[in-house]
């Protein structure tokens, strides 16, 4: 992985690119060993670590800041991501397509031949117990606990069987009725069964074309659990086995009831994630992600939002900078250089923002985070029926401002109100032509006179 990452020069591709290709080297590479064992966790530390520091620029020796944390670029881009594959996750959900198999294909010729060795495999996979002895392969004993650990019991709790015939369900031991197993739902009449393995066909009988439940105890029930046994029997009262139909299992998070990679892989990162990004940042970034605009201004808009930026605050924060001295802003020189500052409070961005609203013709907005900026400005346009071209121009401000503070503090350019604003009038028209506007029958100069009016059309 790291010799296919290392071949493209990370520098020269944009941010959007490297997260592309990130995902394509990944679901080729180690796809291969990944779908047949479990990673050692040195391993997937050592792959994050490539992909960390591909992603964020730096080749292997050069070591570069990682900005936004590796759980969050993990997530999928509706909950504030990037939608990088977790590996770790990746990896369960690849493993435990052969625990699926294995239940679902008793008669190929290797789960025989895993049958003959480990016992059936149906009970080793969605048994509570897990059976661990020696002579194990460590293949074996990986694939075992796939699914148990990390995230709880989640393969077995995951696996709903529908009823059928009833030969192949166990009574007491397997999810059939509702979402627990009914040694769960009534541990006291389960631990009073003569029969705890019996299976739902053998837990009853035909009389008269009704099934009549017909549960064997090998004591005698306490009133109390008579009372339970007597619920139970309720309970069940309506449901019989289908003689015209098998047995069936299904994956409860795939809608077809298939097991499938992808929706286990789903189910994991749901249960891992807990509200990492803010609930309002995330409402603003899934606005974000739909307006057509470069992926490079996608993604700086995606950490601008975040406030991920390095800025000369966070420089300092993070230790980079020294000298505390440093860390007053490219523009103005007088108040310290944070994400509010640069974009949104100094004299020199209000100065570009004002005439952005007096060519957009309208007033001012108030805000007091970057997304509520964000939020206010996409209101702006709101007419806009598909909202791909909402915060264009709000995307090509502050993709200006930054370029315009790096261009005054690496190369000593000084940053002009005027030259902005044109910038941005040319940039947001090559976007609105070229990504957006291609039927459309305006001219640049209906652009540059009412660009609200343009992107109302789309
Ligand atoms: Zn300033």
């Amino acid at each position: 992985m790291r010799n296919r990452l290392n071949s493209w020069n990370s520098r020269n591709l944009s941010i959007g690119g490297r997260v592309t290709l990130i995902n394509s080297v990944l679901s080729s590479l180690p796809l291969y060993f990944f779908s047949f064992f479990k990673a050692p966790v040195c391993v997937l530390k050592e792959l994050v670590n490539i992909q960390r520091k591909f992603l964020w620029g730096g080749s292997s020796e050069n070591k570069k800041i990682c900005w936004v944390s590796w759980d969050t670029i993990c997530l999928p881009k509706e909950k504030g991501g990037l939608g990088i594959k977790n590996l770790n996750l990746f990896n369960q959900a690849l493993l435990s397509k052969w625990k699926w198999r294995g239940i679902c294909e008793p008669n190929s010729s290797w789960s025989k031949l895993l049958a003959y060795r480990y016992g059936s495999l149906y009970s080793n996979f969605l048994d509570q117990v897990v059976c661990e002895g020696r002579g194990q392969s460590i293949w074996w004993r990986d694939l075992l606990k796939i699914g148990r650990e990390d995230n709880g019991d989640w393969f077995r709790s995951n696996i709903s069987n529908v009823l059928g015939q009833g030969n192949a369900i166990r009574f007491w031991k397997d999810k059939w009725y509702g979402p627990d197993c009914l040694m769960d739902l009534y541990p006291a009449l389960y631990f009073k069964t003569s029969m705890p393995n019996c299976f739902v066909a053998d837990t009853g009988f035909e009389h008269n074309g009704k099934w009549i439940w017909n549960i064997c105890w090998a004591e005698t029930l306490s009133s109390t659990e008579s009372d339970e046994a007597e619920e139970l029997l309720y309970l069940l009262a309506d449901i019989s086995p289908k003689q015209d139909k098998l047995d069936s299992m299904r994956w409860i998070p795939d809608h077809s009831g298939n097991f499938s990679v992808n929706s286990a892989y789903q189910f994991l990162l749901n249960s891992v994630e807990s509200n990492i990004v803010d609930e309002n940042v995330v409402h603003a970034l899934n606005q974000l992600w739909v307006n057509d605009v470069p992926s490079k201004v996608n993604i700086f808009g995606w950490r601008l939002l975040l406030e991920r930026l390095p800025t000369r605050l966070a420089l300092v924060r993070k230790g980079i900078i020294v000298n505390h001295r440093e860390w007053c802003c490219a523009f103005c020189y007088r108040e310290k250089e944070d994400i509010n500052h640069l974009f949104f409070n100094c004299s020199f961005s209000i100065r570009v923002w004002t005439n952005i609203f007096k060519w957009m013709k309208v007033t001012y907005i108030h805000f007091e985070e970057v997304w509520s900026h964000f939020n206010s400005f996409g209101a702006l346009v709101k007419n806009n029926k598909n909202a791909k071209g909402r915060h264009l121009i709000w995307l090509a401000t502050t993709w200006s401002l930054w370029r315009a503070r790096n261009n005054t503090m690496f190369r000593g350019v000084v940053a002009n109100v005027s030259v902005i604003v044109d910038q941005i009038i040319f940039i947001t028209w090559f976007w609105f032509i070229g990504r957006i506007g291609n039927n459309s029958c305006y001219k640049f100069s209906d652009w540059c006179i009412d660009p609200l009016a343009c992107l109302h059309s789309i």
